[in-house]
């Protein structure tokens, strides 16, 4: 007689599998591996796009490796592809969204200690004019506590 797990119907399964790269303790690793109830507006193995619950703007999205990676302050050079990726998948989400002016937008990342997830986060805003005095205040161009992507990519290139 057949086991019980060799007659067991293959269970549905589009979880990719935890790896290295997966942090169990990651509320954005369970995310993207679909384990909470969270909507992905995009998944592929490189990069995962999600709405931020507590929004900053009528649009704010979430792009992330879909495996882990640390905040931005800990990326070098070789992350400028990843950092390249999310902001075109950043721009590619806008657009399905029906965001058309993609220069009225904030996209950038909270530097080390003003950041409250580790796992590497583009904030994706629009309208930019439309955000609100608290969130200018939090997603401020030029202040030490945000990164704009474009200023990132250039810390990131002036590395060795
Ligand atoms: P930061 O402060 O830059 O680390 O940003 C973390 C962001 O994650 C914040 O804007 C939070 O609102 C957002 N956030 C935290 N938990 C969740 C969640 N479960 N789903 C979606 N967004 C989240």
């Amino acid at each position: 007689m057949a086991s019980s797990d060799s007659t067991a119907p293959a269970e549905p399964d589009n979880k990719q599998q935890p790896s290295d790269s997966y942090d169990k303790k990651c509320i954005f690793c369970k995310i993207v591996n679909r384990e909470m109830d969270t909507e992905l507006l995009h998944s592929d193995e490189e990069i995962s796009c999600f709405r931020d619950i507590k929004p900053g703007a009528p649009h704010h999205y979430l792009v992330v490796p879909t495996k882990h990676v640390g905040n931005c302050k800990s990326l070098n050079k070789e992350h400028i592809p990843l950092v390249e990726k999310l902001m075109e998948t950043g721009k590619t989400i806008l657009q399905k969204n029906n965001v058309t002016d993609l220069n009225d937008v904030r996209f950038g990342f909270h530097w080390p200690p003003f950041h409250s997830v580790v796992h590497l986060h583009l904030h994706v805003l629009a309208p930019a004019s439309q955000m609100g005095f608290m969130a200018r205040l939090i997603f401020r161009p030029d202040s030490y506590w945000f990164i704009t992507a474009d200023q990132l990519l250039q810390r990131l290139n002036s590395m060795d």
